[in-house]
């Protein structure tokens, strides 16, 4: 088994700051409808940072582990860094990043191999995409149609 695979595993099992939060300041639901994938994203949001994040929902392992791992980079953080990383994550899925992306990744690296599976690429993106949706509140985001964070 490969660090990919143990990784994914891994927070299938235990998923981080899985549930709900009890006053989220910004929520948004994200839909992957070509593999299924629908989460719930909560934040708490203070001083311009995301102090607490909850995900919830039904979705395939990789965007399970994907959302996990993104609760973990975002949370405590400032809200522009979470967006920082949201564009460079994007940017790494689709092969289009650069060396100084990668450092800023760090873990979120693991996901890298994902560009040689076009059909997961949404999987892995819908929590950072629902994240982007939850902090503009724009309440639910879509994978497919207009909302598509892939081909806009
Ligand atoms: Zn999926």
């Amino acid at each position: 088994m490969n660090l990919y695979q143990e990784v994914i595993l891994d927070h299938n099992k235990k998923p981080r700051n899985w549930g709900t939060l009890s006053n989220p300041t910004h929520q948004a639901e994200g839909l992957n409808p070509l593999c299924g994938d629908r989460i719930w994203l909560m934040l708490e949001v203070m001083d311009e940072s995301i102090v607490d994040i909850a995900v919830d929902g039904e979705s395939c392992a990789i965007c399970k582990a994907s959302a996990s791992m993104m609760t973990l980079s975002v949370k405590g953080k400032p809200l522009k860094l979470a967006e920082e990383l949201t564009s460079v994550f994007r940017k790494m899925v689709l092969g289009e990043h650069n060396e100084s992306d990668e450092s800023q990744l760090g873990r979120l690296k693991i996901f890298q191999g994902i560009k040689d599976l076009p059909s997961r690429v949404k999987c892995a993106v819908l929590p950072w995409h629902t994240l982007q949706a939850a902090v503009n509140s724009q309440g639910r985001i879509s994978t497919e149609g207009s909302d598509d964070p892939i081909s806009s």
